[in-house]
């Protein structure tokens, strides 16, 4: 029997705003879509809270035993600086400023991105596809929208007609807002724009004779919106109906809302079953974000270089102080905040690991198969990590008592408690036995290889097999042995 045949997992749906019972299109098996990074700066520590609280989704759902297809895209085109339909292309203007390609600019944080994963040790997606590498997708997609009549084109450029679009639909169903209100509350655009209505949104622009960032189409040259990519990516991976779509909160309206309205325009169907949207990481109570430079980046968590950092912490750490708050919560970051979870988390590693120490009773003064059932209540409630955390604390001071005697254990439960312990440590929340100490080499060690894993991984992407190759057999020269299994790459010493 399969996990998730005897756990009944509840989301957290943003279309809804309710909490349902999570029923996915074809029996276990599960296609989950999440907006991936824009490539043109480094990723800061909210981007990355995003991108963990799917990677717990991820492996709660592998836990449960479904065969998860886990789509996360690369941006490496058509966003632009305002997350309108002006402005430079993101990294289109980071190459100009630079003077160098923007496929470099792509590639150089594209590693940043790997590498920092693979330090948090997230597992990587089943497909990370680029929108560069799907413009004729993209393409299609605005041929259908016109032919449907949701479209039209002006000057080489395309809209989306939002206001024909909602004679017939809804737009708006998932930010909750409503056209009227958003009419009311824009400027006219005083024939500024080629647009019939400021609500519209580009599904490719014209490129003006700057933008390097060009590929030919029935229109002109130019390129696709930013809204468009994600229809694009997802439905080709996962189809036209798929279960899950996330992304941070910030993306619900207009990207998400706009690639619901794509999709129904284009092939008659609403896209996901559930939408699922992370909370924001703030800094002094405001929005971590790259634009207005109050973020903080993972190098400088790792290394303390920060001057509210009172020293460094691990990714595991970082981690574990994240997943302390509910996903679709606001946290702040402070160094207090951090302590505070490093404190927490060795304590729970010491307690793990003298479980091994407990000697065993005839009989139980714990109910364990009742606490490990919590454990999955939580995870299945909307993933509720801090809860989950909560029952590992609970269970750690079992522990504790049962090492001093003062509470008796049968060798069954014993088992019972390590297994659980180990299943939601290591594998569901993806933590790494870092309590030992910082200045463990055996952790030194761990991280430095996973960060070769990542470039691994990156160059392989790339089809760079050349560099991948040189990676495994330079460590295996030096007596470490990469394994690729279906949870992504480990290794082992000789
Ligand atoms: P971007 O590269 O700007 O497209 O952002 C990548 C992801 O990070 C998106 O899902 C954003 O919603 C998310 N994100 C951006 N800022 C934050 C933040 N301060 N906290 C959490 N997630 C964020
Ligand atoms: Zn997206």
């Amino acid at each position: 029997m399969k996990l998730y045949e005897q756990q009944e997992l509840h989301i957290y749906n943003s279309l809804s705003k309710t909490k349902e019972k999570f029923i996915p299109i074809h029996e276990g098996a599960v296609g989950m879509y999440v907006c991936g990074p824009t490539v043109y700066s480094n990723v800061h520590l909210g981007n990355c809270r995003t991108f963990l609280s799917f990677d717990l989704v991820f492996r709660y759902l592998k836990h449960l035993d479904y065969k998860v297809r886990y789509v996360r895209n690369i941006t490496d085109a058509g966003h632009l600086e305002n997350d309108a339909d002006s402005g430079e292309d993101r990294i289109a203007k980071k190459a100009r400023i630079e003077m160098v390609e923007p496929m470099e600019i792509v590639q150089r944080y594209t590693v940043d991105f790997h590498t920092t994963m693979a330090q948090f040790n997230a597992l990587p997606p089943s497909i990370e596809p680029t929108a560069t590498g799907h413009i004729i997708e993209q393409i299609q997609i605005i041929e259908k929208i016109i032919y449907e009549g949701f479209a039209y084109e002006v000057n080489g450029s395309v809209y989306f007609d939002v206001h024909k679009f909602n004679e017939t639909h809804n737009y708006g169903k998932l930010s909750g807002r409503n056209l009227e209100d958003m009419v009311a509350n824009t400027r006219d655009l005083d024939g500024q724009s080629d647009k019939k209505n400021p609500q519209d949104f580009a599904l490719w622009k014209k490129a003006e004779p700057v933008h390097i960032m060009r590929w030919p189409s029935p229109w002109s040259d130019g390129f696709p919106g930013w809204h468009l990519e994600c229809t694009a990516m997802s439905t080709k991976y996962l189809g036209k109906h798929f279960d899950i779509h996330g992304g941070g909160m910030d993306l619900k309206f207009p990207h998400h809302e706009c690639e619901i309205a794509q999709s129904e325009a284009a092939m008659n169907t609403d896209p996901v079953n559930y939408w699922m949207h992370a909370n924001m990481l703030t800094l002094n109570g405001k929005k971590m974000a790259k634009s207005t430079g109050n973020n903080i980046l993972p190098f400088e968590l790792f290394s303390g270089e920060n001057d509210i950092l009172s020293k460094a912490f691990s990714p595991t750490v970082a981690k574990f102080f994240m997943y302390q708050a509910n996903y679709r919560s606001m946290l702040d970051f402070s160094n207090e905040a951090l302590v505070a979870s490093e404190k927490g988390f060795n304590r729970m590693m010491e307690a793990y690991k003298m479980i091994s120490e407990i000697k065993s009773s005839a009989n139980s003064e714990f109910d364990t198969s009742k606490w490990k059932q919590s454990c999955y209540d939580t995870m299945n409630d909307d993933f509720n990590s801090p809860m989950l955390i909560a029952q590992l604390f609970e269970a750690s001071k079992v522990i504790n008592s049962a090492k001093e005697g003062k509470i008796a254990l049968t060798s069954e439960d014993i088992e019972t408690l390590q297994k659980t312990m180990h299943d939601f440590i290591f594998e569901v929340l993806g933590l790494e036995d870092t309590s030992a100490g910082q200045n463990n080499d055996g952790d030194k060690l761990s991280e430095a290889v996973s960060i070769l894993i990542g470039l691994r991984n990156q160059a392989r992407a790339n089809k760079d097999f050349a560099t991948s190759d040189l990676i495994r057999d330079q460590l295996k020269e030096a007596g470490i042995n990469l394994k690729d299994g279906k949870d992504g790459t480990s290794f082992s010493l000789n």
